[in-house]
Parts: C-alpha cells; sequence; structure tokens
C-alpha cells in the first residue's frame, strides 16, 4: 500500500516521515526545503510505503510543488492520504484538508504540533472534529514521536477497509450548493472518464483551473451551461467564482473550529519571535544586521576556525606524503608508480581534502541560520531589494543554498511558483561562489595575500553577487520583461537550532565532498596525472611541458592571454575545473610540482584569475541541473558559453584596470 503525505509547508511533514520510516531526511525550520517528493517503507508495516510529498496551501495548479502533489494524488491514486495538520494554526491548515476531501481516497488527518497546543494553554476535540470532517483524526506530536503509531495504525486500517471521507458537502443549501452541484452532475461522465473525482473537479473547474477544464474536455453545450449556472451564483451571492470557493471553505472552517477548537494563548516562542523580529527585521536594523551576520560568518570560517583546522589536516597529509614517499623510495618501487602515488594521488587528492574543514564550517554556520528561522527572515528582508532586480525574496533561498553548491540551488528554485522568476533564478544562483571554489581561492589568497585572506574572500563573494545584479538587471530588460510574483510567506516562530539537524547538514556536505574528492577528483587527478606524465608516443616524459596536457593547454592558452594567464599550465587547470572546480587546486599543484604559484602568477594576473574562475562555466554537475531544470540542453550550452564570456570580459576589464596602478 502507499500512502501521501499531504500537508502545509512547515507543518512537520519530514519530521513525521523520518520517524515513520527511520530514515534521515532534512528537517528546516524553513518553507520550502523538501521539493522532490521522497520515498520510504513504513517501519513495522513491511508492504506500506509513504511518500513525503512538497508542502503546500491548496491544490491550485500553479507552483510546481502543488502540481506534483496534485499530480501525483490523481495519476497514482494512492491507497491513503495522510492529511498533517499544524494544530498550532488549524484554520489555515484545514484550508487544504477540505480539498483533499474532495479526492475520494480514504484519508486520516494527523493533527500535530499537539504538544504546543497543550503547552499554551489549547484544546482541540479530535472526536467532534473527526465527525464534523467525516476522517479519522490522531493527535500527534512528530517531533516527540507522540501518536505516530497510533496514527500508522489508523491509516493502515482505513486504507484496508477503503473507507472514503464521509463528508463532502462543505456549505449549507444555497447558491453556492446549487452550483456545485448541477456542475458535479453535468460533469461526471467526463470526470469519470478523465479519471477525477467529480467533486474535485467540478469545484476545480468553477475556480477556472485551466488543468482540470483541459481534461474534462467539455462540449460547447456544457461549457454554455456550467457558465450560464456560474454566473447565476456569483450574481446570487455578489462574490466571483474564486472568491465564493474560498468563502464557502473558510465558512465551513470557522464553523468546525468553533465547535471543536479552544484556542491556545499566544505562546512564549511568539511573543519571543516577535520580539526578536523587531530587531532583525526592523527597518533600519534588518540590513546592517544581516551583513553583519554574513561577515561574522566569513571571517570565523575563512580566518578563525575553518581555516585553523585546514591548517591542521595540511599538515597531516603532507606529513603522511612524506613518510609515504620515504617509505616507497626505500622499498625501491618503480618511478612511474611511485610518482603516480605521490605527484598524482597525494598531490591531487590530498590538496583538494585538506579543505574539507572549511567547507563543513561554512555549512555549520548556514544550518544553524537555516535552523533558527533566521532565513526566512533574510528572504522575507530581502524581498524588497531583490525587487528591484526582477526577482522575489524566495530567489534568495536558492542563492544562499549556491554559495554551498549550484546543484541544490538549482533544484531549490523549484519552490519559486513563476515560470520567469524561476528561469531568471536559475541563471544567476552561478553567479553565487560555490564552496567547490573556496580551495581555489583559498590557495591564492594563502600565497598573494597572507594577511588579508577574509577580504579577499569575502571580496570575490560580493564581486560574484555584484556582476550577477548587473546580468539581472540587464536580462530584466531583455529576455526577462515583467514582475516577480507577490511573495507571501509566513515566518516560523525562532527557536534553538537542534543539534541534530545540524550535525546531519554537515554530515551530509561532508559525506558529499569526501564523495566527490574520491570520485570525480580523483579520477580527474589520475587524467591529468596520466596526460602530464606521457607525450604522444606514450612515452614517459621528463619535461611535463613536451606532454599531451601540454599540447592541450597550449592550445587554449592564447585565447587566456588577454586576460593575464596565457600559461598552458593555467588553461589546463581551468578545463580540469569544469569536471569540478577542487580540480584547478588539484591540476595547478601536480603540474607546478612543488614549485611557488609565484612563479606563475604575479599579484595582477592573480586577481584576474581568481574573478576568471570566480565567473567561468559552472561544473558539469551543476549543468547538468540547470540542463533539467531549464529542460533544454541547447539553453544549457548557452548557459556554459555565456557564463564564460562574462568571466573572460570582466577578467579582462579587471586585469586592464590593474595594470594601471601595478
Ligand atoms: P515540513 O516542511 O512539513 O516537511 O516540516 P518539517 O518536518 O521540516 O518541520 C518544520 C518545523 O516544525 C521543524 O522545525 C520541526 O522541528 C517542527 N516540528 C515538527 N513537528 C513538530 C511537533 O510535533 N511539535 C513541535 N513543537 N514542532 C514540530
Ligand atoms: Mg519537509
Amino acid at each position: 500500500m502507499i500512502f501521501a503525505l499531504a500537508g502545509n509547508q512547515n507543518s512537520g511533514k519530514t519530521t513525521l516521515f523520518n520517524h515513520m520510516t527511520g530514515s534521515n531526511q532534512h528537517v528546516g525550520n524553513f518553507p520550502g526545503v523538501t521539493v522532490d517528493q521522497k520515498v520510504g517503507t513504513v517501519i513495522g508495516q513491511k508492504d506500506c510505503e509513504v511518500v513525503d510529498l512538497p508542502g503546500i496551501y491548496s491544490l491550485r495548479p500553479y507552483s510546481d510543488e502543488e502540481i506534483v502533489t496534485r499530480n501525483f494524488l490523481l495519476n497514482e491514486r494512492p491507497d491513503g492520504i495522510i492529511n498533517i495538520v499544524d494544530a498550532t494554526n488549524i484554520e489555515r491548515n484545514l484550508y487544504l484538508t477540505l480539498q483533499l476531501l474532495t479526492m475520494q481516497i480514504p484519508t486520516v488527518l494527523a493533527l500535530n504540533m499537539m504538544d504546543e497546543v497543550r503547552a499554551n494553554g489549547g484544546t482541540i476535540d479530535t472526536k467532534k472534529l473527526s465527525e464534523q470532517l467525516g476522517v479519522p483524526v490522531v493527535p500527534i506530536s512528530a517531533i516527540k514521536n507522540e501518536g505516530v503509531q497510533e496514527l500508522v495504525r489508523v491509516m493502515v486500517e482505513t486504507a484496508r477497509r477503503r473507507e472514503l471521507p464521509k463528508v463532502h458537502d462543505f456549505c449549507p443549501a444555497g447558491p453556492v450548493h446549487r452550483c456545485i452541484h448541477s456542475v458535479c452532475h453535468i460533469i461526471e461522465d467526463h470526470a469519470q472518464s478523465s479519471r477525477m473525482p467529480a467533486r474535485f473537479a467540478a469545484t476545480k473547474f468553477i475556480e477556472g483551473d485551466p488543468i482540470v477544464s483541459e481534461l474534462l474536455d467539455l462540449h460547447r453545450n456544457d461549457l454554455d451551461a456550467i457558465e450560464h449556472t456560474i454566473v447565476q451564483m456569483e450574481q446570487d451571492c455578489g462574490l466571483d467564482r474564486n472568491a465564493a470557493m474560498a468563502d464557502m471553505r473558510y465558512n465551513f472552517i470557522e464553523g468546525v473550529c468553533r465547535e471543536c477548537v479552544v484556542k491556545a494563548h499566544e505562546s512564549r516562542e511568539h511573543k519571543r519571535s516577535v520580539a526578536i523580529d523587531r530587531i532583525l527585521t526592523g527597518k533600519y536594523t534588518a540590513l546592517p544586521v544581516f551583513a553583519l551576520i554574513m561577515l561574522s560568518i566569513f571571517f570565523l570560517t575563512f580566518n578563525v576556525i575553518g581555516k585553523f583546522l585546514s591548517d591542521l589536516l595540511a599538515m597531516g597529509i603532507d606529513g603522511l606524503a612524506m613518510a609515504a614517499d620515504r617509505a616507497l623510495t626505500a622499498y625501491g618501487l618503480n618511478p612511474v608508480v611511485h610518482s603516480l602515488i605521490i605527484d598524482g594521488v597525494f598531490a591531487g587528492v590530498g590538496g583538494v581534502l585538506s579543505f574539507l574543514p572549511i567547507i563543513v564550517t561554512l555549512f555549520f554556520f548556514l544550518s544553524i541560520l537555516e535552523d533558527t528561522g533566521y532565513m526566512a527572515r533574510i528572504a522575507f528582508v530581502m524581498d524588497k531589494l531583490l525587487r528591484r532586480i526582477g526577482l522575489s525574496g524566495r530567489s534568495v533561498v536558492p542563492m544562499l543554498i549556491g554559495f554551498g553548491c549550484t546543484v541544490p540551488a538549482v533544484m531549490a528554485t523549484r519552490t519559486l511558483s513563476a515560470d520567469r522568476d524561476r528561469r531568471l533564478t536559475i541563471l544567476l544562483t552561478p553567479f553565487m561562489s560555490c564552496s567547490a571554489k573556496i580551495p581555489i581561492y583559498a590557495l591564492f589568497a594563502a600565497a598573494f595575500f597572507a594577511r588579508g585572506q577574509a577580504f579577499v574572500m569575502i571580496g570575490l563573494y560580493l564581486f560574484g553577487i555584484l556582476i550577477g545584479i548587473v546580468c539581472a538587471k540587464l536580462l530584466n530588460r531583455t529576455a526577462f520583461r515583467g514582475k516577480p510574483v507577490p511573495f507571501v510567506m509566513e515566518l516560523p516562530n525562532y527557536r534553538f537550532p537542534s543539534l541534530r539537524s545540524v550535525l546531519q547538514l554537515m554530515w551530509e556536505k561532508a559525506k558529499d565532498f569526501l564523495q566527490r574528492a574520491f570520485t570525480v577528483i580523483f579520477v580527474a587527478t589520475l587524467l591529468i596525472w596520466f596526460l602530464q606524465t606521457f607525450d604522444a608516443k606514450l612515452n614517459v616524459v621528463t619535461d611535463s611541458a613536451k606532454s599531451l596536457l601540454a599540447m592541450i593547454g597550449t592550445a587554449i592558452a592564447p585565447a587566456l592571454k588577454p586576460v593575464g594567464f596565457g600559461d598552458w599550465r593555467i588553461a589546463t587547470a581551468l578545463i580540469t575545473g569544469f569536471i569540478a572546480k577542487e580540480s584547478v587546486v588539484s591540476t595547478l599543484q601536480i603540474l607546478l610540482g612543488g614549485a611557488a604559484l609565484s612563479s606563475l602568477f604575479t599579484v595582477r594576473s592573480c586577481l584576474s584569475f581568481l574573478v576568471f574562475t570566480l565567473l567561468y562555466t559552472p561544473c558539469v554537475a551543476a549543468v547538468s541541473a540547470v540542463r533539467r531544470e531549464l529542460g533544454s540542453g541547447l539553453r544549457a550550452l548557452g548557459v556554459v558559453i555565456a557564463q564564460t564570456a562574462v568571466a573572460w570580459i570582466v577578467a579582462f576589464a579587471v586585469y586592464q584596470l590593474l595594470g594601471i596602478w601595478l
């Protein structure tokens, strides 16, 4: 049996899903973290699977999340719906419930966050609620794992007996009632043949839902008759069709809540949140505080904690490499294999590996921001600013994730409901410097700007954002005219970050990085080592400038001469960076063979190189994510070319301008 987990954003779906299946999905105090649907087997019920659907407020067909959820319910016809309802916000949550009830699928209502309701003196009469809604209601607290087993038991029972929701009339006799009934009657046969529940189809049709209308494929006569009925209803109750449907649902919910719910008093958490928000989202304080927080995070990551740990790890790896070198020499291993291990694996993978602590530290801070609920505020605060460049506050989430990795960032754009906003955000996320580039910046900053490392880092990040803004402005004037959709989001209460959640995210990122280091980067490293050790006739070269690699790099190098780094080794490093950005470091490390960076770069060309790596094409993984999300390989290719062109132009400008001073 398959159960769908449906509910509003932030109602605790993922928390419940994790408890039901024993998995470790990321739980966030932020709407829109779960975008893909996730499937798991229910603990103790081997033949039952549960699907964590994206959070939605209504079954409209406008955002991707709504469409994913709707299509799943309509096409897959799960054996049961677990409708999770945030009991602290029951009125708003029931709005979705009423639409789910028209789906004609066995449904159980999971009344979540009951711990909070009780703690603040509220009560909910679940028995009465169950009678009024015509479905079983189980009070739970997902976070404390209370009532979850009972919920599973009731769901399995209900699904086995195929008990459908008993109530689908949400309004008393009157114009709305009449209208829904006659529309139901007219479309019944069509709904059946397109496998849609009649009542769902009828209400959605009245709301002018384009997808339902298309599926129903009604005749001219029927359409006229329905239009006539709807207009009649609009006149009789003095509301337009959408308002009439919403009004019907809210009236019903109001009635239900009057009977079943004793409201909790304002919770301590909420009061505290309002107080904190006065500063963190205050008119004058919000942006300075945001800037300060981000600056401290970068400072702590790149100059203090992360850097210290990275140095420590690098020392360890160096020691190990030296010991291995000595041991292999003593053993008298074949020099080519010796070189593979020391110059290839240790120099390449080891060089990249030592940056792990910086990345983990950065994610430690980012996950705290998310978990406390501050990330949601950032979206709210940034909305006004982003609107000026044609984006909405929602775009800030993918962008912040983009500082970690462009792949999930591009995927997170699915939370943007309008196609225009979504595509524009996808094009702009690569300008948010991803964490794989950190090793490059760190290597160069340490070599050329020993004392001002954090400033170089922050400068690069800001520069990326700046160029992103310029590009957004340009795109907004040309291919992406129009306005972003208005931004509505509920701000969750601030809370103390959960250690588990933070550690989990850090672990995920570390795992991800290690996986890349030992797969993609490892292979890239071996390839580079091979190409630079052998020449075209597969003889071992003594001078790497005669190697296969040098030939490829030399072919490209002239194009990079005007931007200040025409050496074949640098061109090669940039090519490997397309596979994975960290490889730029490992390739340079291998090709330099122990020589200092300053033998290849001056301060001037170092800065133009940093700018170039900041802006040039995203890596293969990111490009394939872009291709998937934009739905076209050609557009993805366009992104690669455009980004590289922007990088070249800007790096050229930087190099020429610096030439005036340096
Ligand atoms: P989703 O967006 O619906 O997947 O919701 P999540 O599972 O990510 O949870 C949203 C937030 O609500 C997280 O901060 C959870 O820790 C919190 N939460 C979930 N269940 C409960 C609960 O039963 N009680 C309380 N107090 N908080 C909960
Ligand atoms: Mg979730």
